[in-house]
Formats: structure tokens, sequence, C-alpha cells
């Protein structure tokens, strides 16, 4: 039996399987009667304040070496529990309608699971998620039951493990470590649940998204897993199970390979350094970026500290997780984009409004419409310059007037530090985003006037080919190689090369591996990626000769031929 679901952390699992089972949502429902309001209430109460004492006693024994990724889901979940939304309206609902306890707490958490999923943001659609397993501990602390999961039944064992299950919380996580499982399945998910993160950041093999896996697949049963195609085989044939037993050692033996490129420079064998930098959207993941060896930070989407936010983050917030990005690469530099909001990405309670969102007022546009939200942000990221190497992006320029408007509230920003007397790096280094054709093509200005430029190749490919990048029904025609993105990126490298300011790419094609010789042939020298994507990257280059590859392109690109990546790989 084969199953298809979502390939979220890579690698072969082969073992058997553990089915967790699940924790019922469907409670008992039925009214109280108004005396019992006050002593139902108080069971609710209870049952919220044990449920919070066990994530709370979880999160003081993680063992030092659990993912850092864990504390923060385990956090999320404190929050919720403590979030009046779900436990005052559950209690107003007692009170009111004389439900019971569980019934009162499942239908809030109904309410609150269709309020996410009707968000448009794929990350906040999937914390709806969190509330139904925030529910479930606490249906489990009133019922006493504290391993319904039936985790228990996973101990520590020398076989390889498979788990099974509907959904995995942080909290399952927590308890499922220590015992030796090589892969997950689960029912629910998507590339950024729980599993996913949580599962890529220990390098062990998930599959999401898959439907029915857990009542499909029995304890015991042998399963593969595949975490890239995001295939489970149940029982596999042993012709089949032999095959994946080699395709797992050629991965292993690729990783292994790998890590040892940690240390090494990215030089190509021209001798070209090539710049590896990372894109990280949470302070927390510039450590990912040192473990895998970056040179610094390319991109550090800043807008993640606002999107999901009520109440925005003052200057203080931020300083801190910008000055402990700083502080984490220790010297190396960090490229902080300013607020890029808008479009695809709306703050908390901000419906897009215009007809067009990826047109209309997002990014650059955002903030100079709102002086007082950029210069917030401006000095908090000016205040972060004083702890080391800081160099501040503008996304989504089109206009020169809109680089004179942010050095003019850049300069304010420095004038207001300088009047309190804090510190900063009155050089800090101003670059702008490449993502709109029109900069692409009149570069020449902004390359002058610029400190440096990053191209965003995913807006500039939306842009270019009029394709909308979050619409799934057009995502075929989202095209990287088309002839005309190619030659937006060449004419911005070029421009850099003239004017002597460094040029990198930070959209995803930068962290494509199978791009890597194309980029090298359009004259790149900075790559700015997923942390996890640096080592693949720098295996190629260290593979690449840079100037054969540089005029091999500059022919195909001058004839408007389309590009085959596949050819320049058997070549150079
Ligand atoms: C881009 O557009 O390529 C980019 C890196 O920015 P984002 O994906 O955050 O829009
Ligand atoms: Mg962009």
């Amino acid at each position: 039996m084969c199953l298809y679901g979502k390939g979220v952390a890579r690698g072969y699992a082969i073992g058997r399987a553990v089915v967790l089972g699940a924790t019922a949502l469907e409670v008992a429902h039925y009214r109280i009667s108004p005396d019992a309001v006050v002593s139902e209430k108080a069971r609710l109460t209870t049952a919220l304040k044990a449920a919070q004492d066990e994530m709370r006693e979880l999160a003081t024994t993680l063992p030092d070496d659990a993912p850092r990724e864990l504390a923060a889901l385990l956090d999320v979940h404190s929050m919720l529990l403590a979030d009046p939304l779900l436990a005052n309206e559950a209690l107003l609902l007692i009170e009111a309608r004389h439900y019971n306890a569980e019934w009162a707490l499942t239908a809030q958490g109904q309410i609150l699971g269709e309020q996410f999923a009707a968000m448009e943001d794929e990350y906040l659609r999937e914390r709806g998620s969190d509330v139904r397993q925030v529910i479930e501990r606490v249906i489990d602390a009133m019922s006493g039951s504290k391993s319904s999961r039936s985790l228990d039944k996973i101990q520590k064992t020398d076989e390889s493990l498979i788990v099974v299950a509907h959904d995995i919380s942080p909290a399952d996580m927590v308890r499922l470590r220590g015992a030796s499982f090589a892969g997950f399945a689960t029912d629910l998910g998507g590339p950024t649940s729980h599993t996913a993160i949580v599962a890529r950041s220990m390098a062990v093999p998930a599959v999401v998204g898959l439907g029915h896996v857990r009542s499909l697949v029995s304890d015991g049963d042998v399963v593969v897993l595949d975490g890239a195609s995001g295939t489970v085989i149940v029982n596999p044939p042993a012709f089949a199970l032999q095959e994946y037993r080699q395709m797992q050692q050629d991965f292993i033996a690729y990783r292994e390979e790998l890590a040892l490129l940690k240390n090494v420079e990215s030089v190509t064998l021209d001798g070209i350094r090539i710049g590896m930098l990372a894109n990280i959207e949470l302070p927390e993941e510039a450590e990912l970026a040192i473990e895998n060896g970056a040179d610094g930070i390319g991109l550090f989407r800043s807008e993640f500290l606002f999107i999901g936010q009520t109440d925005l983050p003052d200057e203080d917030q931020q300083y801190q997780a910008y000055s402990k990005v700083v502080k984490t690469m220790a010297g190396r530099p960090v490229t902080i984009r300013t607020l890029d909001i808008g479009a695809d990405k709306t703050m908390d309670g901000e419906l897009a409004v215009t007809m067009n969102p990826a047109l209309g007022q997002r990014a650059i546009r955002y903030c100079l419409a709102r002086p007082e939200l950029f210069a917030t942000q401006l000095r908090a990221i000016l205040r972060a310059s004083a702890h080391g190497k800081v160099k501040i992006l503008i996304p989504m320029i089109a206009h020169m007037h809109e680089i004179q408007s942010t050095k003019l509230a850049l300069a304010s920003a420095m004038r207001d530090l300088d009047e309190r007397g804090d510190e900063y790096d009155a050089a800090v280094e101003l670059g702008a985003m490449v993502e709109v054709p029109a900069t692409a093509i009149a570069i020449e200005p902004f390359a002058q006037l610029l400190d440096f430029l990053s191209i965003g190749t995913n807006d500039l490919i939306q842009y270019t080919l009029a394709i909308d990048r979050a619409d799934s029904e057009v995502a075929n025609l989202y095209d990287p190689l088309h002839p005309a993105v190619l030659r937006l990126i060449a004419n911005t490298i070029n421009a850099g090369e003239r004017a002597g300011k460094p040029v990198s790419v930070c959209g995803e094609m930068a962290g494509d591996p199978k791009l890597t010789r194309l980029l090298l042939g359009l004259g790149l020298t900075e790559f700015s990626m997923h942390p996890q994507q640096l080592l693949d990257v720098k295996r190629e280059i260290r593979r690449a000769h840079s100037n054969a590859l540089r005029t091999q392109v500059a022919t195909i690109l001058n004839r408007g031929q389309p590009i085959d990546p596949d050819l320049l790989n058997a070549q150079n």
C-alpha cells in the first residue's frame, strides 16, 4: 500500500509502525443545573491550570540537546492556555448557557479553530492545530488520563520505529524524545506544522498531511517513508525494501559528506570566493545559520516579528530581537530587512482592502506611509548596530525617491538616538531588494546610490511573468528560468559589478542546488538562503568553474535561448 502526503523533512526511514491513539474531542455534551455553575467553572479552571503546570514542567525538564524549536512551541501552548479568548469565553459558556466544562471548552475551541482556518497566511492557518492540541491536554486533565496518546508504548529500543499519528503536538514531541524513532507520518499538517519544524531540526524524515495514515496502518507494520517525495509505503515487497535500504545508505553517505563541508571554504574550482549567507525569519534561527557555516545573515525577514501580533512590537522589543541575532552572529554581517508587510503577509486583523494587494501599498510603500512605525523600526535596527555589523535592506524599491525618503527617515532616526545618547553605527550600510522589474531594468542609479543590492527572485519572477506567487492555479507558469527573468538578474549583477557594489540573490532560487551553476554563470558571488540549504549549495559551488560558466551562460542569454541548467551541470 502506498500513501502520498507532503514530504517535509528529507531522508528515508524504514522501520516498524507505532500507531498513536488520538485523544477524541468527542466529549460529553450536557447542561448542568444552575447551582452547579460554580463548581463546573472551578473544574475547568483547575484543569486549565493542571495543563499549564504540565507544560511548564515539560519546558523546564527539556534536555539541553532538545531542538530549540520545541521550547518555542511549548511556549505557544502555554500562551494559548493562558489566553482569555480560550479560557474566559469557555467559562462564560458555562455561566450563560450552562454547558458542561468539556462542551464549553470544545465549543470555544471550534470557534477559534475556524478563525485560524480562515486566515490567509499558511503559518497562522496551521496554528489552529495548536488550539486543538491544547484543548486535548485540558480534556485529558479533566478526565485524569495523562497518557491517552499511548506514548508510553514507545520505549527505548534498538529497532527503528516510525511514529504514525493523527497529529503530533510539541508536548508529544518532548515525550517522544529519548526513544529511538526514525520517522514521522501524520494525517494532518503542512510544511510549517510542528511535526515538520521539529523533524527538520532533528534531521528525522517526516511526511505529513497523509489524510488517513493512522487508520490505515497498524502497529508493527513495516513502513518505508520518503521524506522528500512524501511517499509512505506500508509492508513493501522484499525487492522494494532492498531498493529503499540502498537509497537510505546513499542518502546517509551524502549527508555525511555534506557535514564535512561546514568548515571548508566556499570557493569555485577557479578560485572565486562565494559568500554564503542565511535567510532567517526568527532570531533563534541565527544559531542554525552558524551551525551550517553561514558567513552572515543575508536576509532577516523582520515582518515575522509583526505578523499575528495585535500589539505591534515596540522599539525595545524589536531592539532585543535584532541585537540577539547580531550577538549570535558575533561580528558576521547581519542584513535586516525593514518591514515587508502587505500582499500575502498581513498583520493581525488587517484585511487586504486593495483589489490587488501584490501591487498595492506593501513593503517600503507601507512603511513610508506610516512614518512613526518606520522610525521605530529604524531606531531599533540602528541600536542593534552598536553590537556588530548591521546592514539595512529595503524591500520592493521601484523609485529613486523611495531611497531618498528612506535616507531622510534614517537620518532622522539617527538624530533621535543622538539626542538620547544611544549608540549606533553611523556608517550603517543601506541596500535595496531588487524585486520590481522596473528597478532591475533601470538599475544603474540604484547601484550608484546604495551600498549593496539583493535580488528577491520570488517577487521578481512574480512581477516579471505576471504570476501571483501564492496562486496555485498558475504555479505551473512560475518559471525561474524564463529568459526575461535571467536577463533581469544578469543586468542587476552586471550593474553592481560596474559600480563596485555587492549583489546577492536571496530568493528561493539561491537555495536550489540545481540552479547554483546557472547563478554562478550569471556572475553571482553572494548567495542567501535557508540555513538548511547552505551545504548543498556549497557542494555545487566547490565543483563549478565560475569563469567557464560565465562565458557559456552569456552566449546562451545573448541568443535569447532558454537555458537548461542540467546541461550546465554536465559541462562545467
Ligand atoms: C523575494 O521576494 O525573493 C524575497 C526574498 O522576499 P520574500 O520572499 O520575503 O518576499
Ligand atoms: Mg519579496
